[in-house]
């Protein structure tokens, strides 16, 4: 037997997608029913952003404390790394979060219901968990998120193939290990493990890492992970994976023809993530799919083809990030009001937590180029930063992009210290369609990083101060 409820607002999936859009709905007034199958806060808090960045965090202390004579810092006796303590102190800052959320929906009395989310119809959704339901809703959400994608490699199920999330949780630290994937996460693990002192290979099928970034920034990425005997094999097709007979995995990838193989402890395949439709019985609420059958088909506004249901977050396949699936949320429920409003990608900031990091926001110079937009770009390098100098991160630059035609600054991209940090202050200053003068007007605190954004501005016209 299944218990009936109705709610104004219905959403399923409780990721930074689903459980923002929810308190928003809530705090507008709305009655609001939360469905979950797994754990609040989605991939993003269990297995995704937060305990990404909590290694990031422990790999770079590591790092700093192998390294600290550099700072004058005598550190004594070899550096060991608990692996458990690391992992442990990783599930610690989730646990706290989730925690957060569960006393965010109490908080602003949303009813989260545990379990599976199947569709009936457009307006009926039964849930099978410990209870099942039955549940009415005028408006639906769906925010289901997305799961790691799989790939045909013979060996892919050898027992030392991890994906990101058993990455996450393995409290058994590699001498070595071969990455499948030069993006985002890859790249993230690969930073995350040679900080640990691991011995790092990446093979990327592209000719290039990170391909979301402009090529000068993939270049300067490469330089710093080979400087420091992280080993890139672009352009290569991985073929299979074998065990050895000590035990140890035995890659074979194929490059210019040619095969070669990397024999590491451990393999992370990394290649990707794809909309989570798992269970959904979508077609039933007579929802139209993207073109390319992945993911929800959802417009500007978030709106699927049927007028009550909304898609929102990874599920959309649009931008696979956080802080987009939680504004698209708000965007959703905005419209559920009846108010009229639509997303606009035109500054969406992209944060890549590599050492260092990499960020990027609005239009790339590549892209530029390749739409023929009139553009003029300026580059301050952080070795001209005294602040960069005091963290030693002298390595990277900051790049704007302005538009010749309207004199506005349109893209953004930093390789460098507090990259992460400084792209809030460009994002800013495009999606308010600052020119070069708004910025070279503005004073910037001394000594910061941020100063790197007032020389790249003043290289625009009478030239940076420092470089
Ligand atoms: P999700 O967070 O995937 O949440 C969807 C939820 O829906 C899940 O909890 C799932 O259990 C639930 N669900 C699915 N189907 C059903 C159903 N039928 N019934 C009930 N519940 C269901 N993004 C960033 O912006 N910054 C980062 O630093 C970053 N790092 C990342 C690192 C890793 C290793 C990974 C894997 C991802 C990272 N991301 C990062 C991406 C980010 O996690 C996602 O973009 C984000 O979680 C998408 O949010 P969402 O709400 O759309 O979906």
């Amino acid at each position: 037997t299944a218990k009936e409820t109705t709610a104004d607002l219905l959403i399923i999936g409780a990721g930074p997608g689903g459980y923002v859009a929810a308190i928003y709905a809530a705090k507008s007034g709305l009655k609001v029913t939360l469905v979950e199958q797994s754990a609040l806060g989605g991939t993003c808090l269990n297995v995704g952003c937060i305990p990404t960045k909590a290694l990031v965090k422990s790999a770079e202390v590591c790092h700093n404390v192998m390294n600290a004579s550099v700072f004058g810092i005598e550190s004594g006796s070899p550096v060991t790394v608990n692996m458990k303590q690391v992992i442990d102190r990783k599930d610690k800052i989730k646990d706290r979060l989730v925690s957060g959320i569960d006393f965010l929906m109490k908080k602003n009395e949303i009813n989260v219901i545990s379990g599976q989310a199947s569709f009936m119809d457009k307006n009926t959704v039964t849930v099978k968990g410990e209870e099942n339901y039955i549940i009415k809703a005028k408006n639906i959400i769906v925010a289901t998120g997305s799961k790691i994608s799989n790939i045909a490699i013979p060996g892919i199920d050898l027992p030392f193939v991890l994906n990101s999330t058993k990455a996450l949780s393995d409290q058994d630290l590699p001498k070595s290990i071969t990455i499948i994937g030069g993006g985002v996460i890859g790249m993230e693990f690969a930073f995350i493990y040679k900080n640990f002192g691991v011995d790092v290979h990446v093979i990327e099928f592209m000719d290039r890492l990170l391909t979301m970034v402009d090529s000068d920034i993939s270049k300067e990425i490469q330089d710093i992970a080979e400087e420091n005997n992280i080993h890139i094999h672009t352009g290569s097709k991985v073929k299979k994976i074998q065990s050895s007979v000590d035990g140890m995995a035995v890659i074979t990838y194929e490059n210019n023809g040619g095969e070669h193989l990397v024999v590491s402890e451990k393999v992370l395949v990394a290649i990707g993530r794809e909309p989570n439709l798992e269970g959904l019985s979508i077609e039933k609420s007579g929802v139209l799919l993207n073109s390319n059958g992945k993911g929800i088909q959802a417009d500007h506004s978030m709106r699927t083809n049927v007028d009550n249901i909304y898609a929102i977050g990874d599920v959309t396949n649009i931008i696979q990030l956080a802080h987009v699936a939680s504004h698209q949320g708000i965007v959703a429920v905005e419209n559920i009001l009846g108010k009229h409003k639509e997303m606009n990608y035109s500054a969406v900031p992209n944060v890549i937590f590599t050492s260092p990091e990499i960020a990027s926001v609005g239009i790339g110079e590549d892209e530029a180029k390749s739409k023929d937009i009139d553009i003029e770009v300026s580059k301050f390098s952080f070795a001209g930063n005294g602040k960069a100098l005091t963290m030693n991160e002298p390595r990277g630059f900051l790049k704007l992009i302005k538009n010749i035609k309207t004199g506005k600054i349109i893209g953004g991209s930093v390789i460098g210290a507090d990259a992460s940090s400084l792209i809030s202050s460009l994002t800013l200053a495009i999606a308010n369609g600052f020119t070069e003068k708004e910025i070279t007007e503005t004073i910037f605190p001394h000594p910061t990083t941020s100063e790197t954004i007032h020389e790249a501005a003043l290289d625009f016209g009478i030239g940076a101060l420092h470089q």
